[in-house]
Formats: C-alpha cells, sequence, structure tokens
C-alpha cells in the first residue's frame, strides 16, 4: 500500500460518506449536541475495496460533555474504538488494509495529536506500514468553518505551523537563531526533520518558543492580530508556588509525572492529576488490544478533571477554564496536553524546575515510543510530508464547498444574535385587528420554538382594550 490514496478517496463513495457524515454532525447539531462536525473510523483494503467501519458516525460533543476537545474525531478515536482497530488489523496481519478516518470538516491539532498518536502506534506494532497507512480525509477547511460558522481552529494551528520553519525543535539553532538577531531574514522552509531531533530533551524547548515568535517579523504580526495563539511556557522554582499547589507535588512521588490546573483569580484548585497510565516495565501481561491511553496522561486528567468539576457545579461553559495556570513537572510538553491547553483557554503552562526528572519524562510521553519533541515534530508536519509523518492528509476536491452543518451553525448564531438584538430594542404596542377590522387590541408578540415548529404567539394584554386615539397612533 502506498501513500497515495488520491485515486480512492476522491472516487464518489468516499465524497458521498463525507456528505452522510456531515448531514448527521447537522442533525446533532440541531439537537444541541455540540457544534457542527462529524467523523467516522473505517479500515479500508484497496486490492479488494472492501471498506469496515468501526462504529457508528460520532459528532462533535462539547456542549453535552463540557470537555473543550471532545471534538468528533476525538469521539472516533475512542479507547473502545482504538482497541477495536488494533483487535481488526492484529487478525490481518500483512494483507495490507489501511485506516482511513473521515471528517466533515479539517481537524485540529488536538485532534491530529491523537490520530498520529495512534496512527505511531499502529506502526510500531506492524500493524500499519511506517508510511501510508492512515489517512485523513475531510470535507471543509479551516477557511470554511471559520466563514461559515466562526470556529477558529487555523489560529490555533498557527503555532504547529511554525514549529518548523522557525526550527524551534533543532537543537542548537534556536541558539543559533537567536544569536542572528531574531527571525527577520529566516526564510519559510521546511527543514527535514534530523536524529538529533529524535534524541529526548533535557530541557524544555519549549521555554524559548515565546521569545522567537516575538522576535519572528511574521509570526510577531500574527500575534499581534490574533491570527496566532500561543499557551506561554515557562518555568518557576517550587518555591515559589501557591502554598495549596505545592503541598500537592510530594504525595504522587519524584518520579511521576503530575499537573495541576489553578485560578489564580480564585485563588483554587481546579483539577490535578498524576498520569495514571501502567509505567513501563510493569510486569502486568499486556492483553493483545491493549492502547497505549493517552487520555490518562497527567495534563489531559487534570484539563479534563477540571471541566468536568465545573460542569457538575453547574457551569454551562465548563470547557471554559479562564486563563488558569497549569503546574507541571514534565518539562517536555506533549504536543496533546499543548494543543488541549489551547482549547481549555489555559493561560499558561508552569514548569517547576526542581521537580523535574528524567524518569519524569520517560513516564509523561504521549506516545511510549517517541520522546514528546518528537511527537510535536510529527504533529507540526505539513500535510504533503508523506515520507516523513505516519498520517497522510487529504482533500479530496478540486475545490472548497464548505459543509452543510457548518452553514446550518452560522445561521443559528446569527439568529442568536439577532434574537439578543432585538431584545435590546424598545418595546412599542401593537394594536391587533379582528376580522372585521373595526375593533383593536393591544397586545405584543412573540416567537417560539414548539415541538420544533416556528410560531408566532399573540399576547393580548387584558388590561387594556382601548382604542388607540389619533395621539398614540402617531406613536405606533
Ligand atoms: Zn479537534
Amino acid at each position: 500500500m502506498t501513500g497515495d490514496l488520491s485515486a480512492h478517496v476522491s472516487d464518489s463513495f468516499w465524497q458521498a460518506e463525507l456528505d452522510r457524515i456531515d448531514l448527521f454532525a447537522f442533525l446533532t447539531a440541531s439537537a444541541d449536541k455540540g457544534g457542527p462536525f462529524g467523523a467516522a473510523l473505517v479500515a479500508f483494503h484497496p486490492a479488494s475495496s472492501l471498506i469496515v467501519r468501526f462504529g457508528g458516525y460520532d459528532s462533535n460533543a462539547v456542549v453535552s460533555t463540557g470537555i473543550a476537545s471532545n471534538h468528533a474525531e476525538a469521539e472516533n478515536l475512542s479507547v473502545r474504538r482504538r482497541q477495536s482497530v488494533v483487535q481488526f488489523l492484529s487478525q490481518r496481519r500483512g494483507e495490507g488494509w489501511c485506516i482511513i478516518h473521515l471528517s466533515s470538516g479539517e481537524s485540529c491539532p488536538s485532534c491530529r495529536a491523537k490520530q498520529i498518536l495512534f496512527a505511531a502506534e499502529l506502526c510500531f506494532a506492524g500493524l500499519l506500514p511506517p508510511t501510508g497507512g492512515f489517512h485523513v480525509v475531510f470535507k471543509s477547511t479551516y477557511e470554511d468553518a471559520l466563514k461559515d460558522s466562526g470556529f477558529d481552529d487555523y489560529k490555533f494551528d498557527t503555532f504547529f505551523r511554525f514549529v518548523h520553519p522557525l526550527y524551534l525543535l533543532k537543537k542548537g539553532k534556536l541558539s543559533r537563531y537567536l544569536a542572528a538577531g531574531g527571525g527577520a531574514s529566516t526564510t519559510m522552509a521546511t527543514p527535514a526533520p534530523t536524529a538529533a531531533e529524535t534524541q529526548p530533551a533535557a530541557s524544555s524547548w519549549m521555554l524559548g518558543k515565546d521569545k522567537v515568535l516575538h522576535e519572528n517579523e511574521i509570526s510577531r504580526k500574527l500575534l499581534e492580530s490574533g491570527h496566532l495563539v500561543t499557551t506561554p511556557v515557562k518555568s518557576v522554582l517550587s518555591a515559589g508556588l501557591p502554598a495549596a499547589v505545592k503541598s500537592m507535588f510530594p504525595s504522587v512521588g519524584s518520579r511521576t509525572p503530575f499537573a495541576v490546573v489553578w485560578n489564580e483569580t480564585e485563588h483554587r484548585v481546579l483539577g490535578c492529576s498524576a498520569d495514571t497510565r501502567p509505567s513501563r516495565g510493569s510486569s502486568t501481561t499486556t492483553p493483545a488490544t491493549s492502547v497505549n491511553v493517552f487520555e490518562n496522561t497527567a495534563v489531559m486528567r487534570a484539563l479534563h478533571g477540571a471541566a468536568t468539576a465545573a460542569r457538575q457545579e453547574g457551569v454551562f461553559a465548563s470547557w471554559d477554564l479562564h486563563r488558569s495556570v497549569v503546574y507541571t513537572n514534565i518539562a517536555d510538553i506533549g504536543p496533546l496536553a499543548y494543543s488541549e491547553s489551547l482549547w481549555f483557554n489555559i493561560g499558561c503552562f508552569m514548569i517547576v524546575t526542581d521537580f523535574t526528572h528524567p524518569e519524569i519524562e520517560l513516564a509523561a510521553r504521549e506516545s511510549p515510543h517517541l520522546p514528546n519533541d518528537r511527537l510535536f515534530s510529527l504533529v507540526s508536519m505539513e500535510y504533503d510530508d508523506v515520507d516523513s509523518s505516519p498520517v497522510v492528509v487529504s482533500f479530496p476536491y478540486a475545490t472548497r464547498r464548505g459543509a452543510l452543518a457548518q452553514r446550518y451553525w452560522g445561521t443559528k448564531m446569527e439568529a442568536e444574535q439577532l434574537k439578543a438584538k432585538l431584545a435590546e430594542m424598545p418595546r412599542r404596542t401593537i394594536y391587533y385587528a379582528d376580522d372585521d377590522g373595526v375593533g383593536l387590541k393591544p397586545g405584543n408578540d412573540s416567537l417560539q420554538l414548539i415541538a420544533g415548529k416556528a410560531t408566532t404567539t399573540t399576547n393580548y394584554n387584558p388590561k387594556s382594550s382601548a382604542t388607540p386615539s389619533s395621539s398614540s397612533q402617531s406613536k405606533l
């Protein structure tokens, strides 16, 4: 199987499948489950054209669950589904199957991190070839989603698009770049990854990223215009921690990845967790269908726990953690933790440097097979870098067409804005004519949705049945 599936995915069946997923997203968004996005996960056998789908369609569940990153693709890549895929491919080794992840919208960096994590896991297990075995095919682009529904994934993805052009991951090159006076003359060419990138990070490369982004002319302008949104990463010594946060770290031990979500305004812990995945070298027998449960990494659990607790406290927009700080003993923050921090509106990562340890870095790897900076490199690759990435991303159309569900969402948002605007407008009494056109009654109309049908209900004011005088007529 080669990486080129274009002949297959441009087939009318796949485009119809994307349309069906889009229609499904329209229906679930109409039912207030979440945003207007859908996805499906299938295995495809190019030689025989056999297609096997894992479960049904899934859709965005942010509104219903309160979790910022419960996007359609993430729902689709649940632990159960991943186990199902591993089981399926394990029984068909060498037969040439590939995995296709269909999405009604271009995947955000958080979903892409999950796709890369799972694809890499399948590759390392020998269930897929190193490249060309895992495909992502999408219907609408970031630009479509922004224009039609107001969702701006692009501003979050922009940071990932700068990782390679600004050499953020290149050891040595970062310091040379800074010594050369910033990025004014830096070309946008994407360098190929080197062997040096595959080594574990001695310290967080992310501590230097904010300085580089501000010194590069292009990224600085994007930051200033809001088209590039990042989560700052800083370091702190434990002596500088809030007392409530500091007291939590020792309880998890000095070799366990740990993260705390701290709301500085309210001065309280919103969520915290250790990495709860089985430790490497564990003597526990590993079942054939076991998968890397990246949902159980420390930062993921802390963020999701904070949002879940907020929802239980009755907060509807529980996905917004209001610029809270994530304190962690993980120096090399992975692409999944980082991208999720964007969706949860985290204000800053604080690496507690005197609590970091090489064993924590090993245990905190989002993919057990790769250091987090190497994984970051893969998530930051361009879509057409098919020789380096375990995921091939394809847009199977000659021209952009957008998505039905997103256009619906945009109209729904516009309707709600109009409703709010009209509620602010001064009301005037309206007089309603009897059928014979003689009697007049004052009242007002309200728009209602009853059993899915739009109706207008007239609420007559029983206290007033006066016929308007000519002077009040003039105010009508
Ligand atoms: Zn996403």
